[in-house]
């Protein structure tokens, strides 16, 4: 989609530290990281957000909860555990409006939220 940044980042467009990609998803560093792991996994393709999702993105959803999984092993925080985040809308405090995992791992997370 024009002026998204992350559709910018998935085609190439700008520049980001990606740390895994397949045909469906790329997994970039966060320019701004609130921990010592912080990864964001999208899809390619613009969806605004998980409360966009369709029934044919189920597919889509799991591989990008799977490409989290491997990025933490890939990352080494696999065994200690790590957190993923998604926000949707405005009070979530949701900033970039294309569908994003955050992996947040490398220190201990503390719940709840802020
Ligand atoms: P959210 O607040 O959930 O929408 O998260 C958006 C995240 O994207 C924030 O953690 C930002 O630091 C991050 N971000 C914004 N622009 C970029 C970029 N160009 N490259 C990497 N991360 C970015
Ligand atoms: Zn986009």
């Amino acid at each position: 989609m024009k002026g998204c940044v992350f559709c910018d980042i998935a085609e190439g467009r700008a520049p980001a530290t990606i740390v895994l990609e397949d045909p469906e998803v790329v997994a970039f560093r966060d320019l701004n990281p609130q921990a010592p792991v912080h990864v964001l996994v999208i899809p390619r393709r613009h969806i605004g957000s998980a409360a966009d999702l369709t029934e044919a993105d189920d597919p889509l959803w799991g591989r990008m909860l799977r490409t989290a999984r491997s990025v933490a092993e890939q990352e080494g925080v696999a065994d200690r555990g790590y957190r993923l985040v998604t926000n949707i809308g405005r009070e979530s405090g949701q900033t970039v409006e294309h569908l994003h995992l955050h992996l947040l791992g490398g220190r201990r997370m503390t719940w709840p939220p802020g």
